[in-house]
């Protein structure tokens, strides 16, 4: 009798083993959504119409409108903001990345998905992938056609983003932009056509993965640093410094700089023609507002793709001026921001360049 009720026992906690052991296995990834608004948020008055509001629909609205979602992933949904992502603001990327990281340190959220406008959308990629301190995946997504329209993009995309963001494949990849089934880097990806569903594009380094219906590959990792391994942070950091973008044109006038300086700009990003350049007499200027004023001078490039070489048709040393490398204008400023909240010098912020 004592054999058999030993029997039992073990039977029994075999069962409860394998139960709770097939649960565990079972047991759907934790993803959260932020929302702040954008296009895939939008409404208008009619579907065949390209006029309309951004930022709209709430968050719930936009998950129940995901047919299988749930099947992905546990979902929940917070709203951060709900704004045209033309209105992004330093602001909400400070609250959303402390949020982020506020969440990923917890072992119930295994991945975020943030929906966004696709104008400033690389941006906030990027400025995220500098300060969110977890390996977990981050992906944002968005859409070019709004909720209402006919052949709205923003249900398949934000299902996409979410398997993207429940799969162990996509640990360690950094911030990723998915839009129409592509995976891009934060890095890398620019918003490249004004009103296409294929307006996102890699376009020195090429897409990071693909994505259909759910399913997806990684076809390279990124190269810079990022995540966990980057030197940014933004624990406690209420604002970051002003630097601004200046788009280079031929004759431009050199006192487009002293505005910039005496607005407050500690920073200054010049979208120059071709690889970085720009009139003799910006640059002497830009030499003054580092001599002057200690301001920062980026050479970055109007272009639409390539590297900005350090000492190619003239000497950055002798201007003070640092090359961008493959960063474009947009995130140059951004790298410049941090930097300069960290209290980095001009010797140093040129190698950041090459490694963020
Ligand atoms: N202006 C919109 C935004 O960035 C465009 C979009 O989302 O596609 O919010």
């Amino acid at each position: 009798m004592k054999y058999l009720n030993v029997k039992i026992v073990t039977f029994l906690i075999a069962v409860t083993i394998t139960v709770v052991g097939f649960a565990q296995e079972t047991e759907l990834p934790n993803v959260k959504i932020l929302a702040t608004g954008g296009t895939i948020a939008g409404s208008a008055s009619s579907a065949t119409s390209g006029s309309y509001e951004a930022g709209q629909i709430g968050i719930q609205t936009m998950i129940n409108a995901v047919p299988g979602i749930k099947k992905l992933a546990d979902v929940s949904g917070e709203q951060i903001a709900n704004v045209g992502s033309q209105d992004m603001t330093i602001a909400i990327w400070l609250k959303l990345a402390n949020r982020i990281n506020e969440l990923l340190a917890s072992d119930d959220v295994d991945g975020i998905v943030i929906t966004h406008g696709t104008d400033t959308q690389e941006e906030t990629a990027y400025f995220l992938s500098l300060v969110v301190k977890s390996d977990k995946p981050v992906v944002l997504t968005g859409s070019m056609r709004s909720s209402t329209s006919i052949s709205a993009e923003g249900p398949l995309n934000l299902y996409n983003a979410v398997a993207i963001a429940s799969n162990k494949e996509a640990k360690g990849k950094g911030v990723m932009v998915s839009l129409n089934d592509q995976i891009h880097a934060a890095r890398d990806v620019s918003k490249m056509n004004t009103t296409n569903v294929n307006s996102f594009q890699s376009p020195i380094k090429g897409m990071l993965g693909g994505v259909f219906y759910g399913r997806l590959g990684f076809f390279r990792e990124p190269n810079t640093k990022f995540g966990s391994k980057s030197k940014f942070s933004v624990d406690g950091v209420r604002k970051l410094p002003r630097v601004d973008i200046i788009y280079a044109y031929a004759d431009m006038s050199p006192d487009l700089i002293d505005v910039h300086v005496k607005a407050g700009a500690k920073g200054i990003v010049i979208a120059g023609v071709g690889n970085g350049n720009m009139t003799d007499a910006i640059l002497n200027a830009a030499k003054k507002a580092y001599e002057d004023h200690g301001v920062i001078v980026i050479r970055s490039t109007r272009a639409a793709t390539g590297w900005v070489l350090r000492d190619n048709e003239f000497k950055d040393d002798k201007y003070y001026t640092v090359a961008s490398g493959d960063l474009n204008p947009s995130k140059s400023r951004i790298l410049l921001m941090l930097a300069l909240s960290e209290g980095e010098k001009l010797d140093t912020i040129q190698n950041l360049f090459y490694t963020y």
